[in-house]
């Protein structure tokens, strides 16, 4: 199994560094002839999705990606990630990839908790740590995307189809249950 990382900007070496731990190869993304490799899943790191938005445009890696998502490929989009990944943004107009049916709010949690540490229930996999920076939450899931994780009624990880979000950075812990459920994600796919 092979995952390619979106590699423009952004927290992308954590998410490389916790497939290492898991014994997953990977590769990184920074340019348009890199998505011709052959990959099983792509991961969308954290960052900035505006610089990332324009990045992707400038680089022409939006369609080619926009077309392996919307194909099935397993993607994995945290914080940054998610926002790339949402049909919808409430507070504002921009849309990236535009690939699953979730409405998110940027820069959520306003300018005192613009960062923080929780733990709480990860779908049936159970507790887990929680690292959250200038982070989204998502306000709603529609069309069967599922809520897999919430706090304080906010949800903070959601999944549909092929696609995978989480609002925290699961990359920035010791904790790999995440990661090990999307490789899950990929292996169900192939099965
Ligand atoms: N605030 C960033 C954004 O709006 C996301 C922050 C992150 O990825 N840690 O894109």
């Amino acid at each position: 199994m092979k995952i390619g990382i979106l590699a423009v900007q952004g927290a992308f070496i954590e998410h490389k560094n916790m497939l290492n731990r898991l014994g997953i190869e990977s590769f990184e993304i920074r340019q348009k002839q890199d998505i011709n490799r052959e990959m099983d899943g792509l991961i969308l790191p954290g960052g900035e999705s505006t610089t990332m938005g324009k990045l992707l445009h400038d680089l022409d890696l939006y369609e080619p990606i926009s077309n392996l998502i919307n194909s099935g490929l397993p993607v994995f989009g945290t914080c940054a990630g998610l926002l790339l990944l949402a049909k919808k943004i409430s507070n504002d107009e921009r849309i990236y990839f535009a690939s699953i049916p979730i409405i998110a709010r940027r820069n959520a949690y306003g300018r005192q908790l613009g960062s923080f540490n929780a733990n709480a229930q990860f779908d049936s996999v159970g507790e887990i740590p929680m690292v959250f920076i200038r982070a989204p939450y998502i306000e709603s899931v529609y069309d069967n995307a599922e809520a897999l994780a919430q706090i304080d009624g906010k949800i903070v990880a959601a999944k549909y189809n092929n696609q995978l979000v989480t609002a925290f950075h699961p990359e920035l812990t010791d904790n790999t249950a995440v990661h090990e459920y999307f490789i899950d994600m990929i292996k169900n796919k192939n099965s």
